[in-house]
């Protein structure tokens, strides 16, 4: 699943108290992919207990009710292709006006004509994962020869059919020495948008095939990050908003973390695209799970977010917008009632850590963010 295609355009506002930017709808775990680190898990065949059409059609009346801002719906799963019924939900999601993105997996059912059906669909944005710069790496982590020859296929077409195109990139153990080559993939296929999920141990991805990074590895990456935005294109992180304290410590401090990982992706960067020239398009403010970010899981239980499996309700029986707005939980991320660090932390209301490695790691959705480095310092003095 990948969480924000293309995202919508000119909404750069932080107050998401009254309605997120985003809400994912996981359609189904039914996926033809069963990827080393996929959050849900995904399997051949559709869970029972699936949300209908016509529950569908309600959870879409639910998202049209947040009022005069909706939020963009990310059809995702597993594969949204998968649901037989999924252009006739694109088609009501049309109807009442809603703005959606799909987030398919590159499968043999991802032909040009199926792009071509989800743009004719009103579908505006596309995400499409790339782990690797090479077939080897990525169709490893796919656990499918082939995907990384279909992926690149699919990502031309979908940008000749005029879709918002993003590249999803999992930034993991496995993947990490490898970014410098996919941003110069990205930049070959002309693609402007490059979203990288920093891998947090929940679904498939606890399972012990795939490896977070340590602090000092995110703050390298974070730092790489930094430079691969002075490209003109728009980079984004999921599940790392300590890129947006790495952003003030490079252009108001000038600090940068100098160590052999990060002047490795340095350098291999600007062996590839030459020495960067434009100021960072980095954004300073973001959204976190719970704040900008909701998730409806397949059999409609509500998430902050697709990675943070804590339970707000459920479509079927609460209504959307209250669960957004009044959950305690959502109340508390988005006034920043934080504990360790990042509750005393001078950048939280800019960042704000990632809610979904706190819970993974600590049980609570409000403790630090344990792959910052700030927080692994504090944590190491005691604090
Ligand atoms: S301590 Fe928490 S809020 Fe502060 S920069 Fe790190 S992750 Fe962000």
């Amino acid at each position: 699943m990948s969480p924000h295609p293309g995202g919508p355009p000119g909404h750069h506002s932080r107050d998401y108290s009254q309605a997120p930017l985003l809400l994912f709808w996981e359609m189904t775990r039914a996926c033809p992919l069963s990827c080393m680190h996929c959050r849900a898990s995904a399997i051949s065949d559709p869970l029972p207990g699936e949300l209908s059409t016509a529950e569908g059609h309600r959870l879409l009346d639910q998202v049209a009710s947040f009022g005069e801002h909706p939020p963009t719906v990310i059809f995702t799963g597993g594969d949204p292709l998968r649901r037989r019924d999924l252009f006739d939900l694109l088609a009501y999601a049309r109807d009442l006006g809603l703005r959606f993105g799909v987030s398919p997996a590159v499968s043999q059912g991802l032909t040009r004509d199926t792009l071509s059906r989800l743009a004719d669909a009103g579908a505006s944005a596309l995400s499409l994962s790339l782990d690797g710069s090479r077939p080897e790496t990525h169709d490893a982590i796919r656990r499918q020869d082939g995907t990384f020859a279909r992926t690149l296929q699919a990502a031309g077409e979908a940008r000749d059919l005029g879709f918002r195109e993003q590249i999803n990139t999992t930034v993991m153990a496995e993947t990490v020495r490898e970014l410098p080559e996919i941003f110069h993939v990205l930049r070959q296929l002309d693609l402007r948008t490059w979203e990288l999920f920093f891998l947090i141990k929940v679904g498939r991805g606890a399972e012990g095939d795939t490896h977070d990074l340590p602090p000092a590895g995110c703050e390298s990456v974070a730092n790489f990050l930094y430079d691969a935005s002075r490209y003109g294109i728009t980079v984004r992180t999921v599940e790392a908003p300590f890129l947006r304290r790495v952003l003030r410590m490079r252009e108001e401090r000038g600090e940068y973390w100098d160590d052999p990982l990060y002047r490795t992706l340095r350098s291999d960067l600007t062996t590839l695209e030459g020495a960067p020239s434009l100021p960072s398009g980095l954004a300073r403010v973001g959204t976190l799970d719970g704040d900008g970010i909701l998730f409806v899981a397949n059999d409609g239980t509500v998430y902050p977010g697709g990675l943070l499996p804590y339970t707000l309700g459920n479509v079927q029986d609460g209504d959307l917008p209250s669960i957004y707005r009044s959950h305690e939980l959502l109340r508390q991320i988005r006034r920043r009632a934080f504990t360790g660090a990042c509750g005393a932390c001078s950048l939280r209301e800019a960042c704000g850590g990632s809610r979904a490695r706190a819970y993974a790691t600590t049980g609570d959705a409000l403790a630090s963010d344990p792959a910052c480095v700030w927080a692994s310092a504090a944590f190491a003095e005691g604090g």
